[in-house]
């Protein structure tokens, strides 16, 4: 089984290049499961999606947390968000990146293959939204999607002239995509969470949610909700940040084991 987590920014199409890629597969005869992580419907702020890919049936239904294949959307997003937190070993980056693999800022033990998403996006569709380019690259790096059942897939999620100009977009990303390159003798970039560059909202909570640490599994559902980028996760553990804490409440509704309070601050 391939285990793969995508990252984009609200508007790119991260979810419904996740469903569009799981449909072909299917057609391709693979089983698959893609699991789109709504809740930061927001342009702009960090999105992930998941997807299972195997020769048999799927039967885990948890969050991908060390994939074998790590997606990028946007080529800045990796400065802000850890895209190749818990990548296996020899594992890949697929990235939308305007120059090759060794050249994105990214490094450690794993491959990384690039292709100008945003740039093949904007001479197909006119507008910034690189899923699709990024499936054609997926297609090209892997070798494990055929470019037919992919096309299929476009044209049934956006069938018409949308369709067409999205295969567009595909065909030009698969032959301009460049090959995984190694990138283990490169350190990579320092990873500044934007929530830390960013402003202090602190003033503009009412309640404070607090993490019992005891109760917290390490599961990262608030660490990925979390619209502020607040929460941070270390030995498995979350962590808040309350300079960037605006009191959303998203973090407490999404902790499956309630181990956040949510507790009126002090006026
Ligand atoms: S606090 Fe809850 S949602 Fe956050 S990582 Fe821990 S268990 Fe998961
Ligand atoms: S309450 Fe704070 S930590 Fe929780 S999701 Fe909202 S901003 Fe993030």
């Amino acid at each position: 089984m391939m285990e793969i987590r995508f990252h984009g920014r609200g508007g790119q199409g991260a979810v419904t290049g996740v469903r569009v890629l799981a449909t072909a597969l299917y057609y391709d005869g693979k089983f698959t499961q893609g699991i789109p992580m709504y809740g930061t419907e927001r342009r702009g702020a960090p999105v992930s999606s998941f997807l299972r890919v195997g020769e048999e049936r799927i039967d885990e239904r948890d969050l991908v947390h060390e994939p074998d294949m790590v997606v990028v959307l946007d080529p800045l997003l990796g400065q802000t968000v850890p895209v190749t937190d818990g990548l296996k070993k020899g594992g890949l980056v697929l990235i939308n990146h305007p120059r090759g693999g060794r050249e994105t800022g990214l490094g450690g033990e794993f491959k990384v293959a690039t292709v100008d998403a945003t740039r093949i996006a904007m001479e197909t569709l006119g507008r910034p939204i690189t899923n699709t380019a990024i499936l054609g690259a997926f297609a090209k790096v892997t070798g494990s999607v055929t470019l037919e059942s992919l096309e299929k897939a476009v044209l049934k999620q956006w069938p018409g002239r949308i369709g067409e100009v999205n295969i567009t977009a595909v065909r030009k990303a698969y032959d301009e995509a460049n090959m995984p390159v190694d990138v283990s003798d490169i350190e990579g970039i320092e990873v500044k969470p934007v929530g830390m560059m960013d402003r202090d909202v602190s003033s503009w909570r009412i309640f404070r949610p607090e993490i019992d640490a005891k109760k917290c599994i390490g599961c990262r559902r608030c660490y990925i909700f979390c619209p502020e980028v607040a929460i941070t996760m270390a030995e498995d553990k979350a962590e808040i940040n309350y300079k960037h804490c605006k009191g959303c409440g998203i973090c407490v509704e999404e902790c499956l084991v309630e181990a956040i309070e949510f507790i009126q601050e002090e006026i």
